[in-house]
């Protein structure tokens, strides 16, 4: 892999030394859609171990753990936070139109998505894969030509196979990837494809227990980000000094150990703030 330094100036141990001054708790008044003494975070609602709106109306995940560490630096309690649905479709649209103020959704930093948004981060590296029924004999990106395959609209995992990984493949694209694996398990799917870390909380759940298996194909490098608002530096920089402080503390470990731990899925090591694994 190959590593990229995005700027000189947004390395770890920079981004806590410039920006420590500015992070306080005490800026409650940060406009647009923190809205007062509220902040509006954009996660997903349907993806186990990242994103998740539990029956009880609750939400767990490491993206929320995260988007949770990273309100409190900017000044808000979690009771202060509101969790909006943003799918991966709608992403963009959701900071231009100032319904959250930052998102934190298995969100990767892609140049394309640079043209509408700004991003903070990474704060994740994880690759894109696939997850099968166990019995399935599909193991590679090739195997996929003429099966039904399911992702989501607006993801990368649905572009990387139009694009590079599967031209050949029948691809259905929905809104969401709890639906895509509902089509898995019905058999209306052959196989589902987006981000390993997504896909392996899914083939963990109890319901699915021994149902369905994971390729184990790093297919391609999906570096999440926190998106903001295009333009919004301020808000860039003060996450950058979050993300940074929240490695350094161990808080980020130990959101990994809670939310991945119990999928059994390896991630990799914390990335460095500006760092795009390419
Ligand atoms: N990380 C990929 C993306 O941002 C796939 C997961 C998703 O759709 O959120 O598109």
């Amino acid at each position: 892999m190959k590593l990229r330094k995005v700027t000189a100036a947004a390395s770890v141990a920079l981004a806590l030394a410039v920006t420590a001054t500015a992070c306080g708790s005490d800026n409650k008044h940060d406009s647009g859609s923190s809205g007062g003494n509220k902040i509006k975070v954009g996660i997903k609602f349907d993806q186990p171990g990242l994103g998740l709106k539990e029956p009880s109306g609750s939400f767990s995940g490491f993206d929320v753990d995260v988007a949770t560490y990273v309100a409190k630096q900017l000044g808000y309690k979690p009771d202060q936070i509101e969790f909006v649905e943003t799918k991966s479709a709608d992403r963009e649209n959701a900071l231009a139109r100032g319904d959250v103020k930052f998102i934190a959704a298995t969100y990767s930093i892609t140049d394309e998505r640079k043209q509408k948004v700004d991003f903070a981060g990474p704060y994740l590296l994880a690759h894109q894969d696939l997850l099968v029924k166990s019995n399935s004999d599909i193991s590679k990106a090739t195997d996929l030509n003429g099966k039904k395959l399911c992702s989501v609209t607006g993801s990368t995992s649905a572009q990387n196979i139009h694009d590079t990984i599967a031209p050949k493949a029948n691809l259905r694209e929905y809104s969401g990837y709890s639906e895509c694996i509902a089509g898995l398990q019905s058999g209306a799917v052959d196989a589902v494809t987006t981000d390993d870390s997504i896909l392996a909380g899914f083939a963990a759940q109890d319901k699915y227990k021994n149902q369905f298996k994971l390729a184990g194909l790093k297919l391609s490098n999906e570096n999440y980000g926190i998106g903001v608002k295009k333009g919004d530096a301020t808000t860039v920089k003060k996450i950058n000094y979050a993300l940074a402080k929240m490695v350094s503390d161990g808080s980020w470990q130990k959101a990994v150990d809670k939310n991945f731990g119990p999928a059994n899925y390896k991630n990799e090591p914390a990335p460095k703030t500006g760092v795009i694994v390419k």
